[in-house]
């Protein structure tokens, strides 16, 4: 992702070796990022021409993803996480430390060295404050360790020698540790069970009728892991169903909803499991080729994978049929919506597509596909190797087996837990030992806040809190209004911007508030809110939309005193025309109604 900067590009040799593809064009823009530090318009240019494109197709294109720069933007690309954990962390001062070692200021002309960036979240949410340098991770900065990190840089060391000044092997485990540290607290009896054998499994699902294959999975109660919960086995019929000889598997690596990680550890340690689940479900619909799409923040375990891919191969779990490619996103938060992704392999912006049809039937390159998420793939390869009986065993009616939770803020052991499905809202505080509890923000900004006081009783389930893995605690100091803030920042950031309600009302949704934050809001603007907040929940094109005045609606619901306490006018009754239970019930059919998300 990073490397030197040099003063021309050699096109030739960027495009050397390429098919005339346009599915190729995230990859030919990242290699000219690295060769030249941007993508400027001659380079958009000739790629155009080459690619039998317009070079506005190029450049839509390259303008639409974060980590992708048209203009010259620093030697060295540093981009910090802004998200709400890093925020109770000393994320100020490590930023301040950044633009006083850098020189630079952050949403400045950047310097020929430094071009400084905030982004939502690195997957780090257990290590905040971190930050990527041209694709290396930095974790748990200080303003100390940024003083020493700038003053490497500056005396000449790459990024890579400074994270791993021993040099381990970039594709080696150890190198992947020793950049993020992430703590599995609980795990088993489902994920990180160790290394199996995958070809011996993968020789077995051969020698099975593929229905059969989708009548495990069936039977074992898989569901998405995404946070959609659509049955796999259901999934797969329908891809097997379609028609066509050409199919593919793609694995959703893009898990960018703020205070998750687990994904990424997945692929630390369990790679093998998400690639045999991949190649599982590649017998069960009939597909060749599969894609794994990793999200740019986590380009640092590429080659790492990349490793496990190949001796897949000489296990011969891969290969004979049905092969994988690792592609490389470039940092778009909605690319984690099916469609999106989609799009985004296809070398095109991450826009989401009108559906149906759906993925299953049309896909990637148009054909059907199945998409699925890290977390998804890794349960389906247990399956397989320890039947559907066992999985469906654990967990609670309509929600079978275990699941992952990426745990950060006020507790006293961020990182991974693996806990079974019926589990209580008070027993995972309990477990990770929670520190003076007041909310939780589970599922990401696009969740649900929960009050630890009101709902300690609830369960993880898909038809309690059908959490998708992000499990974020604030204790009785932090500003919830604040944080309502920066969620609503956040998809304000992200909205891919092609529909009306979710392009505008999220910023007048965040107008707003920034208006009670301010005490100038009266009760009118909550009734505002909450009426916007049902129209950009109806009428979006996606989950984003679908989902994104939640925030808002949910706090509204749990914390009205967060509001109340700051209006203008003596507090009353709070909001005498919201009919909450309606309101709910109405934007949680809106959201059913959507195609299923599976990252967002
Ligand atoms: Fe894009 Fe938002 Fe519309 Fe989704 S809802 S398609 S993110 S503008």
């Amino acid at each position: 992702m990073g490397g030197e900067v040099t003063t021309t590009l050699d096109m030739v040799t960027v495009l050397d070796g390429r098919t005339r593809d346009r599915v190729g064009l995230l990859d030919i823009l990242w290699d000219i990022q690295r060769r030249a530090g941007h993508i400027s318009a001659d380079a958009a240019g000739q790629v155009a021409e080459w690619l039998g494109l317009s070079v506005e197709d190029v450049l839509e294109t390259a303008t639409f993803y974060h980590f992708f720069h048209t203009e010259p933007s620093g030697r060295y690309r540093i981009y910090l996480s802004d998200n709400v954990i890093a925020k109770t962390r000393c994320y100020d001062r490590v930023r301040e430390a950044l633009e006083r070692e850098t020189g630079t200021r952050f949403g400045g002309p950047g310097s020929t060295d430094f071009g400084l960036f905030e982004t939502a979240c690195v997957g780090m949410s257990d290590h905040e404050p971190a930050m990527l340098i041209d694709g290396i991770v930095f974790a748990d900065l200080t303003p100390g360790s940024v003083a020493e990190i700038i003053g490497g840089l500056k005396s000449g060391r790459s990024p890579a020698q400074i994270a791993n000044p021993s040099g381990i092997p970039d594709d080696d485990l150890a190198y992947v540790e020793r950049l993020t540290g992430t703590v599995v607290h609980t795990s088993g009896p489902v994920f990180f069970g160790g290394d199996g054998d995958h070809g011996g499994l993968l020789r077995g699902c051969r020698a099975m009728a593929p229905e059969d294959v989708i009548a495990a999975i069936t039977q074992s109660g898989l569901r998405g892991r995404g946070g959609a919960g659509f049955p796999t086995g259901n999934k797969w019929k329908f891809c097997r169903a379609a028609a066509g000889d050409e199919k593919y598997i793609i694995c959703n690596a893009d898990e960018g909803e703020p205070g998750t990680f687990k994904d990424r550890v997945l692929l630390t340690y369990s790679p093998r499991e998400v690639f045999a689940g991949m190649a599982i479900a590649a017998r069960a619909v009939g597909a060749r080729e599969g894609i794994l799409y990793l999200r740019a923040e986590y380009a640092y375990l590429q080659n790492y994978l990349e490793r496990q891919l190949a001796q897949l191969r000489v296990d011969g779990a891969l290969g004979e049929g049905f092969d994988i490619r690792i592609q490389l996103g470039a940092g778009a938060y909605i690319c984690g919506d099916e469609s999106a992704l989609i799009e985004s392999c296809e070398g095109k912006r991450g826009t989401p597509r009108l559906k149906p049809p759906f993925p299953v039937e049309h896909g990637f390159l148009g054909k059907p596909t199945v998409v699925n998420n890290v977390e998804t793939f890794a349960a389906a390869s247990r399956i397989m190797t320890d039947g559907a009986a066992w999985f469906a065993a654990m967990g609670v009616p309509g929600s079978t087996g275990t699941r992952l939770l990426s745990v950060a803020g006020d507790c006293a052991a961020p990182g991974i837990y693996e806990v079974e499905w019926g589990i209580t809202l008070a027993q995972v505080l309990d477990v990770i030992g929670a520190d003076n509890p007041r909310a939780v923000q589970i599922s990401g900004p696009s969740g649900e806040m929960l009050s630890v006081a009101a709902d300690a009783g609830r369960r993880l389930a898909y038809d309690d809190l059908s959490c998708n893995g992000s499990f974020m605690v604030f204790n009785h100091e932090r500003d919830l209004l604040e944080i309502v803030g920066d969620f609503m920042q956040f998809f304000v950031d992200e909205s891919c911007g092609i529909c009306v309600p979710c392009r505008a009302g999220n910023v007048a949704l965040r107008q707003k508030v920034g208006l009670v934050a301010a005490g100038r809001a009266a009760r009118s603007d909550l009734d505002d809110m909450v009426a916007w907040g049902g129209i950009v929940a109806h009428t979006s094109r996606c989950g984003l939309g679908a989902t994104s005045p939640n925030p808002i609606l949910t706090t509204l619901k749990k914390f009205p005193e967060i509001y109340a306490a700051r209006l203008r006018e003596p507090a009353g009754a709070l909001l005498p025309s919201f009919d909450e239970a309606a309101e709910l019930t109405a934007h949680a059919r809106a959201v059913a109604e959507l195609a299923p998300r599976e990252a967002l």
